[in-house]
């Protein structure tokens, strides 16, 4: 089966409201009309607003992360109850900055994937190894342990609203891309690790979208190649013209 290609922007915690409005406007006016899917990931507290803007068009509302808990006592917490009020569809979770920087774990991860899942959001589920992993040749069996963990008591019936980033943590913002030949080995790895865990139906279903450094450059040449479907983009989803650069290529 034909896997449609998903561009899907973070924007990680940039803009203001008026930049975040005037990117999410020029978005709608830029995607008009294309196939494919797209998404955009913004700041919890432009969610609202700018979900208005992109209400009725053909970009996702997406957030940047969610809790693991329903509603209740959890301070600075946001539900999946609370980002389905103000129209987010989509969650992007298990990004490297929150693994790394915040020090989510793997079984963080998972509860995050499974109560996303189970109140029917659609998640974007980020792996991918550090430079150290991949230069100690660990890269694939890092990507599998994130993808067992993360997936860890998800159905087949719930993971076909599941989407995989992989994501080489070394090339994040860095500048640097994997070569597209070393990025589709890993996403092949990746999908017949899926396969493993559910089925090679499942795993030909899936999208598995590349990250990292990716721009309207290199864009093309990843997006080519057989096993990437798509795109998580952060830096270049900060300017329409060069998001809509990418989901054009
Ligand atoms: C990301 O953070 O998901 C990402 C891919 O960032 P960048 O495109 O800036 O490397």
């Amino acid at each position: 089966m034909a896997r449609t290609t998903y561009i899907a922007g973070n924007w990680k915690m940039n803009t203001n409201k008026a930049d975040a409005l005037a990117l999410a406007k020029a978005l709608v006016e830029r995607l008009k009309g294309k196939g494919g899917t797209y998404m955009i990931g913004v700041p919890f507290v432009y969610l609202d607003a700018v979900g208005a803007v992109v209400k009725g068009s053909n970009i996702l509302l997406g957030a940047q992360d969610v809790a693991a808990t329903a509603n209740g006592a959890h301070t600075g917490e946001v539900s999946t109850a609370m980002l389905k009020d103000v129209g987010v569809t989509s969650v992007i979770l298990g990004h490297s900055e929150r693994r790394h920087e915040i020090g989510e774990s793997d079984e963080l991860i998972n509860k995050k994937v499974r109560r996303a899942l189970a109140d029917g959001l659609e998640v974007v589920l980020c792996i991918g190894e550090l430079l150290a992993e991949r230069e100690a040749g660990e890269a694939e069996q890092v990507c599998a342990f994130q993808l067992s963990a993360g997936l860890a008591g998800v159905t087949e019936a719930q993971l076909k609203r599941v989407t995989i980033a992989y994501e080489p943590v070394w090339a994040i913002g860095t500048g640097k891309t994997a070569t597209p030949a070393d990025a589709q080995a890993i996403h092949r790895f990746c999908r017949d690790h899926i396969a493993k865990l559910y089925s090679r139906q499942a795993a030909d279903d899936i999208i598995i979208q590349y990250g990292g450094s990716m721009k309207p450059e290199n864009a093309k040449e990843l997006l080519a190649q057989e096993d990437i479907d798509g795109g998580l983009i952060g830096g270049a989803s900060l300017k329409a013209d060069s998001f809509a650069a990418i989901c054009e290529a």
